[in-house]
């Protein structure tokens, strides 16, 4: 990889209720480059937006973060507001699932966007209402100068996403992160909001993290990929790779719970169990209760993220070939 943007190396996230600490996010260590589309997937509950919302002290005081975070070395964890002030929004752009909960309801659209704009590129005035309907041209939406006084109500939910990324727009972000951007629209607009994301990074040249649990999405608009699960990171590898074969059973479990849209119909595969709750997972390897090959020293030993191939790391005990399947293998432990 070249120089990375942002660098994160050892990150911990501890909740603290009723004086005892839960770990949410258990030692991530990850690099974006520079105009990379980096996926992040797991199911809920694996730290995903978790781990962005500490990178950007985001989370509450109850929450404690360790670690490090560094965009152009700059370093994150525990910094000063006013510090953090200058990255968000600036620096890292972040939209979330439900746009409507995330605009003021009693603003007009253009008059947010006007905002973000004085707010992180101090632009004013008739300069600051030309750039946002220049980012409403941008994201998509038609007759942009009528859409600059409506209220969120009265657009759709797919409008109100486009919105929400013009508003991250707005400050010219070297890294986007966007946490299940699509989750609350329908398969059609989620289409059109994943290619106006793919269009932008390639037009602006800034990276992108699609945080996701839905692997179809991932698949399709990203060229590497990390999994999570109980808030570490399990397997990572570029897309073609970790979908072609991946060697964790997590990844194999969720790759094989996918419906096959060609093949004869069948019952589709669950993994069994759910994710253990924060302050929750057992000693050794988190996955080990739902695992289909664990062996005794998985309940005891976390496992090591190791190299199991070019840019492809996998944090299990076994050395799962490509090709093979932990869910198609005799269980070694009940
Ligand atoms: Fe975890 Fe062991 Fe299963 Fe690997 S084999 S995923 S280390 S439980």
């Amino acid at each position: 990889m070249t120089v990375p943007l942002v660098e994160i190396a050892g990150l911990t996230v501890d909740f603290e209720k009723d004086g005892r600490l839960s770990r949410a996010v258990d030692g991530i260590d990850l690099a974006v480059a520079p105009g990379e589309a980096l996926g992040i997937v797991g199911e809920s509950g694996s730290g995903k937006s978790v781990m962005w919302l500490a990178a950007l002290g985001l989370l509450p005081a109850r929450a404690r973060v360790g670690g490090s975070v560094r965009i152009d070395g700059q370093q994150l964890v525990a910094a000063s507001p006013r510090l953090l002030e200058q990255v968000r929004g600036k620096r890292i752009a972040m939209i979330f699932q439900d746009p409507s909960s995330c605009l003021n309801p009693v603003h007009r659209i253009g008059w947010q966007l006007v905002e973000a704009l004085k707010l992180h590129r101090r632009l004013d005035g008739a300069t600051a209402r030309a750039e946002a309907l220049r980012l409403l041209d941008q994201v998509g939406i038609a007759d942009a100068r009528r859409r600059l006084g409506d209220h969120p109500h009265q657009l759709s939910g797919g409008l109100n996403q486009r919105v929400m990324i013009a508003m991250a727009l707005a400050g010219q972000p070297d890294l986007l992160i966007a946490d299940e951007p699509t989750t609350a629209l329908d398969a059609t607009i989620q289409a059109q909001i994943l290619a106006l994301l793919g269009d932008i990074r390639r037009d602006t040249g800034m990276a992108m993290v699609l945080i996701s649990h839905d692997l179809g999405v991932v698949a399709e608009n990203v060229s590497r990929v990390a999994v999570m699960y109980a808030g570490r990171l399990v397997e990572e590898a570029l897309g073609k790779d970790l979908f072609g074969g991946p060697r964790h059973p997590y990844t194999q479990g969720l790759l094989a719970a996918l419906p096959d849209l060609t093949g004869p119909r069948r019952q589709l595969a669950a993994i069994p169990g759910t994710v253990p709750e924060p302050g929750k997972a057992p000693a050794g390897c988190s996955f080990a209760p739902r695992c289909p090959v664990a062996e005794p020293r998985c309940q005891s030993d976390p496992p090591a993220s190791r190299r199991v191939g070019l840019l492809h790391r996998s944090a299990c005990h076994l050395s799962i070939e490509p090709g093979f399947s932990a869910w198609a293998l005799p269980r070694a432990a009940e």
